[in-house]
């Protein structure tokens, strides 16, 4: 008999070579329909596959990653065996799963061709071969045997990853006729894929190398029952609606040039006057905080970044110095504002009663990306980080930590980020010489993040070993309305900089003492933030944030001149507005300025003018009455104060 240990810790005893799939059973038979892969003692199996000795358990389902991987891997045999049913002799590369399903990278027999044509009898022969229930049989083969196989099936992509392999840890899968190469884990047979997707087909070398030859990625994604890829797809579709770089180009908000350079955005007046408002908003917040701001140049001299050691970590795969005509100096694009705010720090001494001192910078940073990598505005290669820089005693330190996260999470509230998530990066305590700064320094460091974060009551998970070599972290992660994950601001404690920058304050001792340095960007960048909030609001910004939160229709051109003057009451209440003095039908501005996501519509005609008041339509609520121009003006300042309340 052996011990099996469950995650709540009960401890059940079974005969030796039960399997994951039988333990399953022995609970529900419901467990064991939804059940895909098994944790043992950590390691990720087969649910068919014997446990022979004590251990602790997971059971994995699709909702689990380690479920759908499973799934998803599987799956990816199971096209491989239907793409060789329709392409005999093609040859297969790597199979591997990604964030939503999986692909193979194939080699298709001379002569043959692959399109969106063929997915449709794709999918029906996967879902033939599913059918057929065929089990995934594990089996330990030697390296020669293994080779033997792939040389002999003519598939020299498969022979060359057998090479790469130690003998004694090499297996294949078989599911029907068809054999693979794979480490596993696996399902217990293909009768659980029930619904398939074929996504789309990309051009892809093998091993990633450009002198190899360029295979054809087949992306798939599987599902265990058709309604979550109905699911799936709908969302896909509604992501697709909220895509920030579409949305970006119909709001006129951001573009992008290619003679101004890849990656490189270009702010259109709605979006330069949307990120203004955003950094005002900000500023605002900081300066309630008791943040100086500073301002620093976009250049910096080389050796700035090598006494902050940025050089010696990314110079080389950074854009490269710039070289002045005359002396022979070395500059470099600003990758990270910090190295500029030290040398803010030491021009002039400091003393325990100055800190914490805050220093805050809208500072745009650059750095390169390859080309590929590029997208929107999430990765760009110059981007404007809500950067500042704390310098304070390690006793502060946690009081700083709360006084960020307040910032931090009162930003979420007004944006109605409602759903987010904290991750706490700690030290891999195995590992201490990793990492600078005293252990005294780190517990106490460490402490006040994890402290902070339940005095807030936040919802965190802990990471130990994520910590960089220079300071333990925390960082937010935001749900967006459709549930996607994105990571936006970061809180990072550095003890290293100040090292490297030989930063000093007189403590109440007399004595010269190092201060810990806060990084800290709520937004992350402006790019970033913007782009994760057009995908979250599907572009219907809220009311104090939005670039024209009014527009003004006339019923006919007889009240453009009454519309006008409408437009410049507002504007002295600070209400963004225009007048549509299109020669259009009313219905048909109404509908046109509703597709504009414009918050509130003013329609004004002969009764409206005669009596000097307006006609209000809301966005998404309809008719709001006839209103004198103050008092509507009231209403939305009464609304945007109560969300800007802090
Ligand atoms: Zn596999
Ligand atoms: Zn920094």
């Amino acid at each position: 008999m052996i011990n099996i240990t469950f995650p709540d810790g009960t401890v059940k005893q079974y005969e030796s070579s039960i399997t994951g799939l039988e333990i399953a059973k022995s609970i529900s038979s419901k467990l064991a329909k939804e059940v895909l892969a098994i944790g043992v003692n950590g390691q990720t199996r087969d649910l068919t596959r014997p446990i022979t000795e004590d251990a602790t358990i997971q059971l994995y389902k699709f909702e689990d990653e380690e479920g759908k991987h499973a799934f998803w891997h599987s799956s990816a045999h199971i096209m491989a065996e239907a793409l060789e049913a329709f392409y005999p002799g093609i040859k297969l590369g790597i199979g591997p799963t990604v964030d939503n399903g999986f692909y193979y990278d194939v080699d298709l027999p001379e002569g043959a061709s692959l399109t969106d044509a063929d997915f449709k009898k794709l999918e029906d022969k996967i879902l033939e071969l599913s059918r057929q229930k065929n089990d995934f049989i594990r089996t330990e083969v030697s390296k020669s045997d293994a080779l033997k196989t792939f040389t002999e099936k003519g598939d020299e992509y498969k022979v060359e990853l057998i090479n790469d392999l130690e003998d004694g840890t090499i297996t294949f899968y078989q599911q029907g006729q068809f054999t693979d190469l794979c480490r596993g884990p696996h399902l217990p047979n293909t009768g659980l894929v029930k619904a398939v997707k074929i996504m789309s087909l990309a051009g892809a070398y093998w091993r990633g190398n450009e002198n190899n030859k360029q295979l054809t990625r087949v992306y798939g994604i599987t599902f265990p029952k058709q309604k979550m890829l109905t699911e799936y797809l709908e969302q896909l579709e509604q992501a697709k609606q909220r895509d920030h770089r579409k949305l970006g180009k119909e709001l006129e908000l951001f573009a992008f040039s290619s003679r101004v350079g890849m990656g490189l955005p270009l702010w259109l007046p709605k979006g330069a006057a949307l990120r203004e408002r955003l950094e005002n908003f900000l500023k605002k917040v900081q300066k309630d905080f008791n943040y100086s701001p500073v301002i620093t140049p976009h250049i910096g001299n080389k050796e700035l970044y090598i006494t902050s050691g940025h050089f010696a970590k990314y110079g080389a795969d950074s854009f490269q110095p710039i070289h002045t005509p005359q002396e022979n100096e070395e500059y470099l694009l600003k990758p990270m504002n910090c190295p500029h705010h030290c040398e803010i720090y030491k021009t002039k001494p400091r003393s325990y009663k100055d800190l914490p001192i805050r220093f805050a910078e809208f500072g745009t940073v650059y750095r390169y990306e390859q080309s590929g990598e590029l997208h929107g505005l999430t990765r760009v290669r110059g981007f404007t980080q809500d950067d500042a820089h704390i310098f304070c005693r390690p006793d502060q330190l946690k009081e700083e930590f709360l006084k960020v996260m307040d910032i931090v999470l009162y930003i979420f509230r007004v944006l109605k980020f409602e759903d987010f998530s904290a991750q706490i990066s700690l030290r891999d305590k195995e590992d201490r010489a990793k990492y600078i700064g005293s252990e005294e320094n780190w517990e106490k460091a460490e402490q006040a993040i994890v402290d902070a974060v339940a005095e807030k009551g936040i919802d965190a998970i802990v990471e130990y070993g994520e910590a960089a070599f220079y300071g333990p972290k925390l960082d937010f992660m935001v749900k967006d309305a459709l549930g996607r994950k994105w990571q936006l601001g970061t809180i990072q404690v550095d003890y290293n900089l100040p090292e490297r920058f030989e930063l000093e304050y007189k403590g109440s001792d007399n004595q010269m003492h190092r201060p810990v340095m806060i990084h800290r960007a709520p937004f992350g960048s402006m790019e970033r933030f913007v782009a994760v909030l057009i995908e979250h609001t599907a572009g219907k910004f809220p009311l104090w944030l939005t670039p024209e939160q009014a527009v003004i229709l006339p019923i006919s051109e007889k009240y453009n001149e009454y519309a006008k003057k409408v437009s410049k009451l507002l504007e002295n209440y600070d209400i963004r507005s225009f007048v549509d003095e299109r020669n259009e039908k009313i219905g048909r501005k109404i509908r046109d300025n509703e597709l504009k996501r414009i918050p509130y519509l003013i329609i004004v005609g002969e009764q409206e003018m005669n009596d000097e008041v307006i006609s209000v339509r809301k966005q998404g609520e309809g008719d709001k009455g006839v209103l004198k121009v103050e008092e509507f003006a009231q209403q939305i300042q009464k609304e945007i104060e109560e969300i800007l309340v802090f």
